[in-house]
């Protein structure tokens, strides 16, 4: 009927030009063909790979002959010996893998040695057995003062907080909190502020999960040292979007999740990094079988493993990491580097379009603006828009459109960079959009 487009109309088409441009321009575009996109038709915009990435096709596949070849057709041999003819001892069987993996991951994304990192548990256990294992160190270090302090921030995730209120309980340990703004992170001056003779562990998230915001790890590091205490990372929000160097900030201990940004599925395991220096020296506390120097021994009496492996404690999830493991080959081929180029690119396109389309409807933007202080994400909030957010997350969920919501007022726009394009981004800030316009 109407000949002449709305100005609304033209410029969705200038920014569907825009984001296809974009998206042509984009030197990891044949990444994303590697998701089993086709699996989820009625999602046109998935924003959500930083709490659940998607899956890959080569993990259908690589599971598939775990289950038929190695599971099948080696059965109980399988965790022992690689099918070579074996001798029984460790020679690359599955009872390697929680450290293999480890070494894979330190190398492709954690900017870590071999030796230091292994692959177990959930990241709330993990974070358990480094944060209580450093709190012991601290009441033995035989220092003049007993080391009998936690510091962490309010805005840590709440597996982190919760975790670190049962330490204090459980040991007398004081925790020392650091009121951190939910629209920015922890910086290393409040760390310096807060740290001191008493400390022992100091804890925090690289990316605030809320925020977005990118911490200055090794400055917080350094800081954290100063007091002479150790410090332990959560990377569960940068691991495989913001490269990572533990070994070169010289961070003591990390935790991180497998099924965000490295696409290893829901529940799959957790890793940890023990840096080589405190090998030997620090204990966690799950003492198991799988942590002894020789689990076959079945001998009396605990002796630990020297070395990294001592952080497992029963037996691994080894089903559950054939797909940590496609994602990180994946992950590897890519490039970290080349992985946040993009990760900038998609978030700065996501703020100006948040810019244009939402903030003028009210809507306030919680992630910095510099990029180098941000992640994979980008948070909005509802400010002076009075759209309910949960509502419009429910509303955008039925649409194709999957954020997530984070309360008490955020939407959750989560960029991965190897299975998100600029087009999806662009589909769902606009379906967001029209729901701000039509509260
Ligand atoms: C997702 C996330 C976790 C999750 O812990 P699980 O034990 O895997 O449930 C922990 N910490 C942070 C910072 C996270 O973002």
């Amino acid at each position: 009927m109407n000949a002449t487009p709305s100005a609304t109309s033209r410029s969705t088409a200038d920014l569907a030009a825009r984001a296809a441009e974009l998206d042509a321009a984009d030197p990891l575009a044949a990444y994303r063909e590697e998701f089993q996109l086709e699996a989820a038709p009625g999602v046109s915009a998935y924003l959500d790979g930083n709490s659940l990435g998607r899956p890959l096709k080569a993990t259908s596949t690589a599971v598939e002959r775990f289950i038929t070849q190695e599971w099948g057709g080696r059965l109980i041999q399988g965790w022992t010996h690689d099918g070579q003819g074996g001798d029984g001892g460790r020679t690359g069987g599955w009872m390697d893998w929680p450290t293999d993996l480890g070494d894979l991951l330190g190398r492709v994304a954690l900017g870590a040695g071999a030796g230091q990192t292994v692959v177990a548990d959930s990241t709330t256990v993990l974070f358990y057995k480094l944060a209580r294992a450093a709190v012991a160190a601290g009441r033995a270090a035989g220092h003049d003062e007993v080391r009998d302090e936690i510091v962490a921030d309010t805005d840590n995730f709440p597996t982190d907080r919760f975790v670190l209120e049962g330490i204090a309980a459980e040991t007398g340990a004081r925790l020392r909190w650091i009121e951190t703004d939910p629209a920015a992170g922890i910086t290393p001056e409040q760390v310096t502020a807060a740290v001191g003779p008493r400390t022992a562990l100091a804890t925090f998230s690289h990316v605030a999960y809320r925020s977005g915001h990118l911490a200055d790890a090794a400055a917080i590091t350094a800081a954290v040292h100063d007091a002479g205490a150790l410090v332990l990372w959560d990377l569960s929000h940068s691991v495989g979007s913001v490269p990572l160097a533990l070994d070169e900030w010289g961070a003591d201990l990390a935790v991180g999740c497998t099924y965000k940004y490295l696409n290893g599925g829901p529940g799959a395991p957790a890793f940890a990094y023990l840096a080589h220096r405190h090998q030997g020296v620090l204990r966690q506390p799950i003492q198991g079988w799988m942590g002894h120097a020789d689990p076959f021994a079945m001998g009396r009496g605990y002796q630990p493993d020297p070395g990294v492996r001592q952080l497992v404690s029963g037996t691994p999830p080894i089903v559950s990491m054939v797909p940590v493991r496609a994602g990180l080959e994946q992950l590897q081929r890519a490039g970290i580097d080349a992985v946040r180029r993009k990760s900038v690119l998609l978030t700065g396109y996501a703020l100006d379009l948040a810019d244009e389309l939402l903030t003028p409807h009210g809507v306030q933007i919680a992630t910095p603006r510099d990029p180098a202080d941000r992640g994979g994400h980008l948070t909005v909030r509802t400010g002076s828009s009075g759209v309910d957010f949960r509502e419009a997350t429910t509303r955008l969920w039925g649409a194709g459109v999957v954020p997530d919501f984070r309360a008490p007022d955020g939407i959750r726009i989560g960029l991965a960079p190897l299975s998100t394009s600029f087009g999806e981004v662009l589909d769902g800030m606009l379906a967001l959009q029209q729901i701000v316009r039509n509260p």
